[in-house]
């Protein structure tokens, strides 16, 4: 047959994941001649061969890729005869051809699982055992293309045996950046407060398990930071941390030995078991099955999250503990997670040892949870596993945008071309160090791709750190142009963005609190909208929010104005468990405020919502952490119950006070929960009834398990997001496509 010379250009996570290695391979297995690089759309291929045999060679790349590549797109051309004597990989060049794709961090693969547990390999009970197919990328990456020297791990020369596995294309080990063994990678230390602990490498995993089980709380140095650890069956380890963490009553996280261990403390289904042993490795969301356990853990609560370890460290110390190990991020409240030493040392009072180690964390990252619904991946937390990958946008930018996020749960992202960026998972911007944490973020975002933003997309809330930061960036680059997007456009954009949805959209936006268009705070939302614009068709009446951000603390602040709007002054005489929590002169203090309108803004927020119903049932007056309220109420629903209470509905507005009025006169709190449940079925039914458009659901409120399975019931079409979650999380990817609107090409 006639030799040609093909040109093959593969897009996707295609860099740094072993691929070219992979194509090498099967050069060899088809004795083909030619060559493998990177370039800056993916990876390109020269070969030298017949028709039939590159027909082969194709199939072979889409059924074979490495378990961590993915491919978008595969083009190729036939070109002129190109003589080549043999097969070879040619070296990324500096700069020029940055990589799509930054890889994410990944757990270890069971190749390295076996090794590490197998006493006659060489790197037998290494915490850092790692190849091309596994462990960390983006949280030790300086800057691209992926390459050791951009990474922490340039710090640690390679021996002669690790760097003979690190240029064998045949070698699993191949260019994989993070490699290293006992004798030349990053080592352990375990310290008492600052100092360091005297001992020999391998002893310092079964002392750290012997404080672990002598109930000790201990940092532990992971993969995006540290995490605080302590045997989770030992209660007084666990009291002791919520005591010192000031935590009392915060769901904590479980890292399970395996999946055996992770069924006998939860109910699991099969798409939870392949969540929870992804190569992502997410927190799972698990209706549990120990109570006494849980009551510990999750107090309250009948949901807890597991998840299984992820990094060799993590095996070795479960495998010795065979205990289930509480495993929460390390941070001062409102602070990041911490990354390093130093800034873990203001937790010096929580943990009793540091289990650290010398591989610097570059890029923070914290753990990702999920849950299922109605077998539908909820991302709660998006961060390592997933983050930072790329979102294909169903049409192309014109500009570069970079959207600032919200303000709780925050992200950042990037748009160019087709796509978006999004950053890992930040936090709540409520303190200096979480905005610092925020903007290094950005910067580490526009480094690695060489990015230059045209425009700033970003929350209409003058008063949101992620806007002022916006505006910072604007006084240091004149060029700049800042557009704002309705937070709960925002919302519903970033689902459609993401589905790649391209009509008009129905969009149910039930969430804490945004700035909406008339200065007030919305949160019960219906939106007609596309990406050009949106028409707010109906939403939830205005209450006010007595003491303004404080009411978002303080269930019992919203109830309070909610039975004011229903009985007037006469609520002060009520017998009502929220009446009951504040002293006579709070109450008329409040009222006066109510009828007054001082410090009380107005709002249409399905969160408060919740919020006021609890209190008003005596559930939960002040929250110790958020959402709690919302979490309460999923315990006391009862499926029996299926009617719900009256609303009014009128010129776009619903009226609440029918509702309240009925809740006030039932008895039983059961059914009370249950039937308010069904009101907000009822109240998206009655909105979205004249529409013939897809219903698209977004916002907090939705992390609501009893209510999102209640909709999915009810409307089993109803689309929401799987890899961007329904909350603030989500905001930085609905801004990008909500500013681009007039500027992109379908
Ligand atoms: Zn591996
Ligand atoms: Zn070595
Ligand atoms: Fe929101």
């Amino acid at each position: 047959m006639e030799l040609c010379t093909y040109k093959i250009v593969i897009t996707g996570t295609v860099q740094g994941v072993g691929f070219r290695p992979f194509i090498y391979a099967l050069a060899q297995r088809y004795l083909l001649t030619g060559t493998v690089s990177n370039n800056s759309k993916g990876v390109e291929i020269h070969l030298n061969t017949d028709s039939l045999t590159f027909k082969q060679f194709l199939t072979a790349v889409e059924y074979e890729y490495p378990p961590l590549s993915s491919i978008d797109t595969i083009e190729y051309e036939e070109m002129a005869y190109q003589l080549f004597n043999d097969f070879q990989i040619i070296k990324t060049q500096e700069k020029g051809d940055v990589t799509v794709n930054i890889p994410p961090d990944v757990s270890i693969c069971s190749a390295c699982e076996k090794e590490l547990f197998d006493s006659s390999n060489r790197r037998y009970g290494y915490p850092f055992i790692t190849c091309t197919h596994c462990g960390v990328r983006y949280s030790i990456i300086y800057d691209l293309p992926y390459d050791r020297v951009r990474t922490s791990m340039k710090f640690f020369e390679m021996c002669k045996v690790c760097e003979a596995e690190y240029i064998n294309p045949l070698d699993r080990r191949y260019h994989a950046q993070p490699i290293g063994c006992w004798d030349c990678g990053p080592a352990l230390e375990l310290r008492a407060k600052s100092e360091a602990l005297r001992m020999n490498q391998n002893e310092i995993v079964d002392k750290t398990v012997e404080f672990l089980r002598e109930g000790k709380i201990l940092a532990v140095k992971g993969i995006g930071g540290y995490h605080l650890m302590c045997d989770a069956t030992n209660e007084e380890a666990v009291k002791m941390l919520r005591e010192r963490k000031h935590r009392p009553s915060k769901p904590f996280a479980v890292m399970v030995k395996d999946l055996d261990m992770a069924k006998s403390f939860a109910d699991i289904n099969e798409k939870e078991e392949a969540l929870l042993s992804s190569k992502e490795r997410p927190i799972v969301l698990l209706n549990a099955k120990h109570v006494a356990f849980n009551a510990q853990i999750a107090p309250h609560l009948s949901r807890i999250g597991l998840f299984l370890p992820y990094t060799p460290l993590h095996l070795l110390l479960l495998n010795k503990l065979n205990r289930p190990l509480l495993a929460t991020s390390a941070n001062i409240t409102d602070e990041p997670i911490c990354t390093n030493i130093e800034s873990l040392q203001k937790l010096n009072k929580v943990y009793d040892y540091v289990l650290d180690h010398n591989r610097e964390i570059v890029n923070g990252c914290d753990d990702s949870v999920v849950m299922v619904i109605k077998d539908q991946q909820v991302m709660l937390r998006r961060a390592r596993g997933y983050a930072p990958v790329s979102i294909k946008l169903p049409f192309t930018l014109k500009q570069n945008i970079l959207a600032m996020g919200a303000n709780q749960k925050s992200t950042v992202a990037i748009g160019f071309d087709d796509q978006v960026i999004l950053s890992p998972h930040i936090g709540d911007l409520d303190s200096i160090g979480s905005v610092e944490y925020y903007k290094k973020n950005i910067d580490t975002l526009e480094r690695m791709y060489d990015f230059k933003a045209e425009v700033l997309a970003h929350d209409k809330h003058p008063n949101y750190e992620s806007t002022k930061v916006a505006q910072q960036l604007k006084v240091k680059n004149e060029k700049l142009k800042m557009k704002s997007v309705q937070h709960h456009y925002a919302h519903i954009l970033g689902v459609m963005a993401e589905k790649g949805l391209t009509g008009k959209v129905f969009g149910v936006a039930f969430d804490g609190t945004g700035y909406g268009d008339d200065g007030t705070l919305w949160g019960g939302e219906f939106l007609v909208c596309d990406y050009e614009s949106y028409e707010r068709v109906a939403h939830i009446n205005y209450f006010k929010l007595l003491g303004g951000a404080k009411a978002i603390k303080e269930p019992r602040r919203v109830a309070l104005s909610l039975l004011f709007d229903v009985y007037g002054e006469e609520a002060l005489y009520l017998e009502n468990p929220t009446i009951k929590s504040f002293s006579k002169v709070e109450l008329r203090t409040y009222f006066v405020s109510w009828k007054k309108g001082l410090n009380a803004p107005l709002s249409s927020s399905v969160g408060r919502l919740f919020d006021a119903v609890s209190s008003l049932l005596g559930i939960c007056h002040v929250m110790s952490f958020e959402g709690e309220s919302g979490m309460m109420l999923e315990e006391l629903y009862d499926s029996s119950v299926v009617e719900h209470y009256s609303f009014g509905y009128e010129n776009g507005k619903i009226d609440l006070l029918p509702m309240l009025a009925e809740i006030l006169a039932e008895s039983n709190t059961t059914v009370s929960v249950s039937k308010f449940f069904h009101t907000l079925v009822e109240m998206i039914a009655v909105v979205y009834a004249p529409y013939c458009l897809p219903l698209v659901l977004s916002g907090g409120v939705f992390q609501n398990r009893v209510l999102l399975e209640l909709v999915f019931e009810r409307f089993p079409y109803a689309i929401i997001s799987n890899a961007i979650p329904p909350n603030d999380g989500g905001i930085a990817l609905g801004q990008v496509v909500g500013i681009a609107s007039g500027n992109i090409n379908f």
